[in-house]
Formats: C-alpha cells, structure tokens, sequence
C-alpha cells in the first residue's frame, strides 16, 4: 500500500492539517499525525480539483463539505491515479482533447499555407500517395456503408443486394473468388481487396477507396468470358492500385476531409455523403481511365489470361450504361481506348482464367 505526506483542509476550519495519506485498495484513508481518522474516500468518488502542477486536490463528489486533500508526493499520485479509474479517465480525456485541439489548428495552418502555395488540385495529387493505408482503410469503411445505401435500391423480390450469398450461388462465387485470389496474387497490393458481386442491372464496376470493389450483375451477364470479366475487375484493381478513389474524394470533399483522414476523424456525416456520391457519381479523367486500362491488361495477361478480353468487354457495353451513374468507359473515347488495349496486350495465351464449369457457375453467381 503506498502511503505519503498531504496536506487535507477540512471544509469547516482555514486550517491546513499535514496528515498522512493511504492509498489503501479499498479506499483512500487520510489521517492525523496522531492516527485519528479524519476521511474515509471510495476511488470512485473521487473527483481533481484544478491545481497547479505537480499537485493533485482531490475532493469527494457529493461531499457536502469542501474537504479538500493535496497530495504533491509524485509517487503517491501515481499510485492514487492508477486506483482511482474515475481520475484517470477525465485525465486521459482532456489530454486527447487537448490534443486534438492542437492537431487541428496546426492542420488549419498547414492547410492554409499549402493551399496558398500550390492550390487544392495539385496539393491532393501530392498528398494522396502520402496517406497511410491504414487511413484508406477506414476512409473506404466510411463510404462503402454510404455506397451501399445509394445503390441498394429498387425491388428485388427479397433477394439480398450482395450475390453469392445463397447456396445454389456458392460456386459461382467460389469461381470469383478464383478470379480475384489470381489476380490479388498477382497485382501484390499494399491494401487487400474486398470484391462482391451486387444486384444491379448496369453493365458496370466500382472501385471505392480502400480496396473494395462492386462488380454489378448487369456485367456478368454482358461478359462472354472469364477473361472478359477479369478484364474489367483488374481495371477496376488498377484505380485501387493508383488509389484514384481516394484521389478524387480528396478533390471533391476538400481539405478538412484530408486532415479528418489524416486523424481518423469522420465524424463530419455531410463530408461521407460527398465522397460516397463522388465515387459513383463522377466519372474520371480521360488519363485515370487509361492508366487503370493500362493496368488492367498488364495484369490479367500476367495473371495468364488474355488482356484483350477488357477491349471486347467495352466494345459489347459501350452505349449501353445509363446515365446518372460512373460509367466504365466514356463511349466517344471507346475505340482509342480498345486500340491502347491491344497495343499493350501481349498474344492471347490461350488459355482462360476458369474452367468451362467454374465460368457456367460464375454466370449464375446471382441466381
Ligand atoms: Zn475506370
């Protein structure tokens, strides 16, 4: 039991009385040079009174009389802190919030002063390679929730936005999961993928920040191919690889939802809407396609697939996505974007990423 040297004013009296202190387990015990009894205090009910530093006043919550106890013995405090876990905490509290307070200035400066110097498009093109993965992470939680909600619309009849969850659509997404583990193995990203089929009649794909990936039903039903899907998913690795998601939340949101990032702090509900709508919503630039395109083939030909399959994807979908949602491709820009493709292709290899029976059960992936 730690014990030590304080000073207890009683409430009634001015009188300071030096007493001895016992951080007994039970209760914290102050007594009188002669041994009297003078408090009896439960951990629980103890509450710090401001004072300066290195000086702990103690009072008791609900006391009706001021008593009031200071203890400066550096080791008594600490044995009082760690029994007492209603101190603790408040303590703990405050310096996270002191914390954060000084966080977010300095972020607002900083902010301030970058934003002068290089402006908002160019800041974010170079702090987002900076953000931590472990930030992207949380970020894509975030907005795969707000995502979800935009898109889970319509009748479906009872079936449940996501496929592959039913028995009968169990192989088929086993076959998926083929398609994406060849891939993921392949593409050695920094970030894990997080790839669900969903009911969705649009021949489309979504990448959101932090590596999950929305592949709708209306594509696997344009897909001829194993390959042909594949082309499409590994487009859609390459904007996760080139986290042009997160990017373009950036551009979009603004910097305050930079520095929430940077903080872990989503708590601005109105900032994950906009980034949500962003990710579906706004289509990329004529570059970021091609880069993932780029990426896209290179995979799926590394994996041991046929990189053509993306172009002849986008040839049979082209025209055919409705407005109001981010398409694939940007059909002008189609037939330059399938000649890229299979310039950067290699010689089909031959051989398809599924067997015959695994592409049969992929098809069916949504009953
Ligand atoms: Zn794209």
């Amino acid at each position: 039991m730690a014990s030590g040297a304080g000073i207890f004013f009683d409430g009634m009296t001015s009188t300071r009385h030096d007493v001895a202190v016992e951080a007994a387990p039970d209760a914290l015990r102050v007594r009188s040079a002669d041994g009297t009894l003078l408090a009896e205090w439960p951990y629980a009910e103890l509450r710090a009174g401001s004072a300066p530093g290195g000086v702990l006043r103690l009072i008791r919550n609900g006391n009706p009389v001021l008593a009031r106890l200071e203890v400066r013995d550096p080791e008594l405090i600490a044995a009082i802190d760690h029994l007492a876990d209603t101190l603790d905490q408040s303590g703990r509290t405050e310096r996270r919030n002191r914390k954060k307070v000084v966080a977010w200035s300095f972020a607002a400066t900083v902010s301030l002063v970058l934003v002068a110097i290089f402006g908002v498009p160019a800041l974010v093109e170079r702090l987002a390679p900076l953000i931590p993965m472990s930030v992207e992470h949380r970020l894509g939680l975030a907005v795969e929730a707000q995502v979800r909600a935009m898109l889970d619309t319509g009748d479906r009849g009872g079936q449940p936005f996501e496929c592959g969850l039913a028995d009968a659509e169990k192989p088929g997404r086993a076959a998926l999961d083929k398609i994406i583990s060849l891939l993921e193995g392949t593409a050695g990203l920094p970030i894990p993928l997080k790839v669900v089929a969903v009911r969705r009649t649009e021949a489309n794909a979504i990448a959101l920040p932090g590596g999950h990936i929305y592949v709708f039903q209306g594509l696997i039903a344009k897909a001829e191919t194993a390959d042909e899907l594949a082309g499409v998913i590994a487009h859609e690795i390459g904007h996760v690889a080139h986290r042009d998601g997160t990017r373009s939340v950036l551009q979009a949101a603004g910097l305050s939802f930079l520095f929430g990032m940077l903080l872990g702090d989503f708590t601005g509900g109105g900032l994950v809407v906009i980034a949500a709508k962003t990710v579906v919503e706004s289509a990329y630039a004529r570059e970021v396609e091609a880069g993932a395109d780029l990426y896209g083939v290179h995979l799926v030909s590394k994996a041991g697939g046929d990189g053509r399959a993306l172009g002849s994807m986008l040839e049979r979908i082209a025209g055919t996505i409705e407005p109001g949602i981010k398409i694939l491709l940007d059909h002008p820009q189609t037939q330059q974007r399938i000649a890229a493709i299979n310039a950067a292709a290699g010689p089909p290899q031959g051989k398809a990423l599924l067997e015959p029976a695994e592409w049969a059960a992929l098809k069916r992936i949504c009953g």
